[in-house]
């Protein structure tokens, strides 16, 4: 076996990079010859880091230079009956994170939604997007490119759909800026987040509008995706999965799981998530969206830096009789069953425990039902925070907790 001190000697000494050292050792070895020279030329310690529990080459996939695993903890919420177009019955919700409180806040959450009986939720909209930058002489121009594109969506269709068996091109919408075109090519992308297979599919596409017009390609992806950016286009399009989870509470409920009423939440809604988010110009209008988003992301092997688009949530809550109603609606949340992060171990266990591991049957069925499970915990979440707030309970509660 190669030995990981002299692999790190030989990288000090500029004999070898960093990059290769999986071409002189197997993958564990290089990640510990990178740890010992990090080591040694930082002076940190990094035992916990080099104990992760997969081997090195299954992440091949999703990083380079591997030195180990960052490991956050991963806690439960749950469970939740959901009734949904593809998650039904009665679900877990894996959530890592290091904010203390938040999976005791998602958990208040759902024993309220369980006490009503559980919550609906349903997928609206499934389009992973991708929108290359063309340039153009002029306006002119740019208005006959346009107009080809809306023209020839079949034929776009057939391009992108060449590169892959399970993406289907839904829809090709031109935007014209002066002497760009951008085409925002959508896709429903199945049981993948998409993000790789829309970018070759789109690749394909573009090259035929290149050919069939005057319009040259600048960049695959012209940020009218958006990906990983705020944009208010997802918020307004959608963007991968867009989501709504609801559930009507009695007031006793309320009163049991919040020590508040249906009417002190609604007013916190209305003031804090409606006019506070509309006076900062927020995309959100939610309470704590993007904490489940994010838990539930990393928990679940999604790509995390889209929880920036995740969160885009809208949050109602309404007073119907002696009734609370609630509901979220997610415009845009990406996520995938397969591919990415998804096939590491830890994360294939929390796919697992919510039953949506891979591939579904039909292909979509189980990115749909993840969709919905993280909208019920999102509306765990908001019930939850939006219950605290109104009963002045959110100080103690995490005074309580220690943090
Ligand atoms: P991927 O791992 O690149 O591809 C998933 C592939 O799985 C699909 O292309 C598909 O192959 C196959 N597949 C098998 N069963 C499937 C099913 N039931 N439903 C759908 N596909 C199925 O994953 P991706 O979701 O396209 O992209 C996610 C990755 O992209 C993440 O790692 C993310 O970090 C990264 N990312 C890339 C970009 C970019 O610009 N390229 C941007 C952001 C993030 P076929 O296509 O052959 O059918």
């Amino acid at each position: 076996m190669t030995d990981p001190d002299a692999l790190a000697e030989r990288v000090q000494d500029g004999e070898l990079r960093l990059h290769e050292l999986e071409q002189h050792a197997d993958a564990d070895t290089a990640a510990e010859a990178r740890r010992r020279l990090l080591e040694a030329e930082t002076g940190a310690d990094l035992d916990t880091v080099g104990e992760y529990a997969f081997p090195a080459e299954t992440a091949d996939a999703n990083v380079e230079n591997m030195v180990g695993a960052a490991q956050v903890p991963m806690g439960v919420a749950g469970p939740v009956p959901v009734d949904g177009s593809a998650a039904d019955g009665t679900h877990y919700l894996p959530l890592a994170t290091t904010e203390g409180a938040l999976v005791a806040s998602i958990n208040r959450g759902l024993s309220a939604i369980r006490a009503a009986g559980g919550a609906t939720a349903r997928v609206l909209k499934n389009e992973m997007t991708r929108a290359p930058v063309f340039r153009v002489h002029d306006v002119g121009e740019a208005s006959e490119v346009a107009s080809w594109v809306k023209a020839n969506v079949d034929a776009l269709r057939e391009a992108a759909e060449s590169t892959t068996s399970h993406g289907e091109l839904r829809e090709a919408t031109p935007y014209v800026v002066g002497d760009n075109v951008f085409v925002r090519f959508g896709y429903d992308t199945k049981d993948a987040m998409g993000m790789n297979m829309a970018t070759i599919a789109t690749q394909e596409a573009a090259e035929l509008v290149e050919a069939e017009t005057p319009a040259e390609l600048v960049a695959l992806s012209g940020n009218l995706c958006s990906d990983k950016k705020p944009a208010a286009i997802n918020a307004v399009e959608g963007r991968g999965r867009t989501v709504a989870a609801d559930v009507l509470l009695d007031r006793e409920q309320v009163e049991d799981r919040f020590k508040t009423t249906p009417e002190a939440i609604a007013e916190a809604n209305t003031r804090k998530n409606h006019v506070g988010s509309a006076k900062a110009a927020s995309i959100g209008f939610n309470a704590q969206a993007a904490n489940v988003v994010a838990a539930a992301f990393l928990a679940c092997g999604q790509d995390i830096a889209q929880v920036v688009e995740g969160s885009n949530a809208i949050v109602t809550a309404d007073v119907r009789g002696d009734q609370l109603y609630a509901s979220v609606t997610l415009a845009s949340l990406e996520v995938g069953t397969v591919g990415g992060g998804t096939k590491l171990p830890t994360q294939s266990e929390a796919l697992d425990v919510l039953g949506v591991r891979g591939g579904g049957d039909p292909a979509g069925s189980n990115a749909d039902a993840l969709a919905e499970i993280i909208a019920v915990g999102a509306l765990a979440g908001e019930l939850s925070l939006l219950g605290a707030l109104s009963a002045s309970h959110l100080a103690s509660a995490h005074e309580e907790l220690g943090r």
